[in-house]
């Protein structure tokens, strides 16, 4: 996750990577081989514009890029009434990221990052009312046919974040939940560094070691949480660089699910994940998970800043 940048800027790298994807679907057309060409088609790309941007009144689903054929999953921008909640619910997937009192909150704008106080009344809300947590494993059945109990949901967590250790955890022990955590595996520290609410800091891996009753653990990539030319790294960079990340992530954590960084994903990354030896990844369309979905697509529903308890309560609020 990377700190808020200026919009201008951001506007300016999306023009010059589409501009770089028409570059490279002319000179295809033309049979003429880039530079460009020699990363991966980028094309089929299913990707959040920005993972952290500004929440905005006029939200559009999935828009579609018809010049570049880039679907552009714009979730991130979307207000949580917005979701698609059919009366047939499946398993809401609920994603968070950062969490900060609100007293110390300075990424107010950034709505990945949630008010401790919302969260704590969100666990309690799940906790009031009964709802079960499934554990992954528990998701695995039911994607596969198995039964779940009325109102279950999966917490996840994206990022893997300090304030996960410092905040969720032991709202999370105290309910006796269960979640999952996708960590970026290369920004762990070794130690513990002292806590700074002002700045992003990661989590280290005794603080990963020391929550394992609380989190299991998925792939955020290893190194690949950044973005080439405006697209994320599992996009943009080169097949053997993505497989050499997802199998190094994978070693470290021992996992079968990932998450995509962004949202983002296309048939390539599939593949690779797959070649990796991932079984689940999870993506940031908004959508229950159902038995006899695509298990690299499954969809998890965000929860922003501006997500109230009412609006918490329709997206959890599993009919079955
Ligand atoms: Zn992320």
């Amino acid at each position: 996750m990377k700190k808020t940048k200026i919009t201008a800027i951001v506007a300016l790298a999306i023009t010059v990577s589409v501009s770089a994807l028409l570059i490279v679907f002319h000179s295809a057309a033309n049979g003429k081989p880039t530079v460009n060409q020699k990363r991966n088609t980028l094309n089929s790309v299913n990707m959040a514009k920005k993972e952290r941007k500004v929440p905005t009144d006029k939200p559009k689903d999935m828009q579609k890029n018809k010049l570049s054929g880039i679907s552009m999953n714009k979730e991130r921008n979307m207000p949580v009434l917005l979701h698609n909640l059919s009366s047939k619910r499946g398993i809401p997937i609920l994603l968070y990221h950062h969490i900060l009192k609100r007293s110390e909150n300075t990424f107010t704008r950034d709505p990945a990052v949630i008010n401790l106080e919302a969260f704590e009344e969100q666990m309690k809300y799940l906790y009031d009312l009964k709802y079960h947590i499934a554990t992954m494993a528990e998701l695995e059945s039911y994607l596969h046919g198995g039964e779940v109990p009325n109102k279950t949901v999966v917490i996840s967590f994206d990022d893997g974040l300090k304030t996960n250790y410092i905040y969720a955890y032991p709202i999370l022990k105290k309910y006796n939940f269960r979640a999952i955590n996708f960590l970026i595996t290369g920004r762990l520290a070794q130690k513990p560094v002292p806590f700074q609410p002002e700045k992003l800091q990661y989590l280290s891996w005794p603080e990963v070691d020391a929550m394992r009753d609380v989190f299991e653990y998925g792939s955020h990539t290893n190194a690949l949480h950044d973005k080439v030319l405006g697209f994320p790294g599992l996009i943009a960079e080169p097949d053997q660089v993505i497989l050499n990340d997802l199998t190094i992530s994978k070693n470290l954590l021992k996992t079968n699910f990932f998450a995509y960084p962004f949202g983002a994903f296309n048939d390539r990354a599939i593949r690779l994940l797959k070649l990796a030896g991932y079984q689940y990844a999870f993506t940031t369309i908004p959508v229950d998970a159902r038995f006899g979905d695509n298990p690299y697509t499954i969809g998890r529903i965000a929860i922003y800043p501006n997500t109230d308890l009412d609006q918490f309560i329709k997206i959890v609020q599993t009919i079955k």
